[in-house]
């Protein structure tokens, strides 16, 4: 059997949460309907499972908003804060080089909007510096965007220390926490205002998620929508709610916060005897090694390209060259660039999670050691 070792790229559904969904599923109703019961149900059902978001995340329920994942709440975190940034003649934004693209693109179609970017680097060990973030504010600061975890490395940002760099400045702190959310600590600050989660990394279904869009004494980031035509959502995200994907999605939340100290721990036994093996192999982490989340690890084995190293261990783990969104290009990840890694096109992610089953690992070893041996 071939254990699935991609985890960052997707989770597999817990069966409770799929239970909840195809119970709902076979249920009829629009959440917009407000003139029968099927319409009543269906809204009592997406509210609930607001509240479960909303405990899970620690916000009010009036802050909870349903995307589509977090790649949309990434764009209506960015690009909905346009219209306020012209208005108030705010153009500036702080974000850095090892994003996802789903906020690095939205970045530059502001910057060809007249919008001025400053990205930041990071340390070798995969980490922007929350001092040299403070060095780059300005008094037309609208926005700054820092993700939680790396999606290819698993290292963690320092968000907490970046909010409390932001306590007095007006600018809006999104927080892009696809990776991190209910796995590490670090999104409860109450100077972060904005929050993308996202339903399949937390072993919900695909294709829902939420921007949590906390009230600053009590008003509201001033988010415009990215979509007309409908009023769900306050406005800010038009269109009939997927209520089976939604009520899945509020169930996984639940379930994360409630099982987190589980799941960590066994996340940490699953990495402990995972980095036994790469030492064995003499693979080296990219990523400091203190920082990392407990899913998430990148590595490459000297002189041995990724292909070679997916392939020879294909028949025992399933894992991935970076990330998958960039998997479909040959070029050097931009995140490893940024950290100044010089063999990442040998680089392979590995990633789990609590329901990952026990690896073969002497398997994974034979593989792989007599290509390390003929590479060293
Ligand atoms: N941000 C990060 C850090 C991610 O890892 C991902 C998923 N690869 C996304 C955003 C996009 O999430 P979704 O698939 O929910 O659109």
């Amino acid at each position: 059997m071939v254990v699935y070792l991609d985890c960052a790229s997707t989770t597999p559904i817990d069966s409770r949460v799929l239970a909840e969904i195809q119970h709902q599923f076979s249920a009829t109703g629009n959440s917009g309907s407000r003139t029968h019961a099927f319409g009543q149900e269906a809204r009592r059902v997406v509210e609930a499972s607001r509240d479960r978001v909303a405990r899970a995340t620690g916000v009010g329920r009036g802050e909870v908003l349903f995307t589509s994942g977090a790649t949309e709440s990434n764009n209506l975190a960015i690009l909905g804060l346009a219209e306020h940034g012209r208005a108030t003649g705010r153009r500036h934004i702080i974000s850095t080089h090892i994003e996802h693209n789903s906020v690095l693109t939205p970045l530059q179609v502001l910057e060809s909007q007249g919008f001025e970017v400053t990205r930041l680097g990071v340390s070798t060990g995969g980490w922007v510096c929350p001092q040299a973030l403070g060095k780059t504010l300005r008094p037309d600061t609208l926005l700054v965007s820092v993700m939680h975890v790396n999606n290819e490395t698993g290292v963690v940002q320092p968000v907490d220390a970046i909010a409390e760099m932001l306590q007095g400045h007006e600018a809006y702190f999104h927080v892009d926490s696809a990776q991190g959310f209910a796995r590490e600590d670090g999104v409860k600050h109450a100077r972060i205002d904005l929050i993308s989660i996202s339903g399949h990394k937390i072993h919900g279904p695909q294709g829902v998620g939420a921007l949590i869009a906390r009230r600053r004494s009590r008003q509201r980031p001033p988010l415009a929508p990215l979509l007309h035509g409908g009023g769900q959502e306050l406005g800010l995200r038009p269109g009939t709610l997927p209520v089976a994907l939604v009520a899945g999605f509020g169930l996984a939340c639940e379930l994360a916060a409630a099982e987190r100290d589980a799941r960590r721990s066994a996340c940490a036994a699953f990495g402990a005897e995972l980095e036994r093996v790469l030492g064995r192999l003499g693979a080296q982490v990219h990523g400091e090694r203190a920082r990392l989340a407990g899913h998430i690890i990148n590595v490459s084995f000297p002189g041995l390209s990724s292909e070679g190293v997916i392939e020879a261990v294909g028949e025992v783990v399933a894992i991935s060259d970076g990330s998958a969104c960039t998997s479909a290009s040959t070029t050097c990840s931009h995140v490893l660039r940024a950290m100044g890694v010089e063999n990442a096109g040998g680089a392979v992610r590995l990633s789990w999670s609590h329901m990952t089953p026990r690896v073969d690992w002497e398997r994974f070893v034979q593989r792989l050691l007599p290509l390390v041996r003929r590479a060293g």
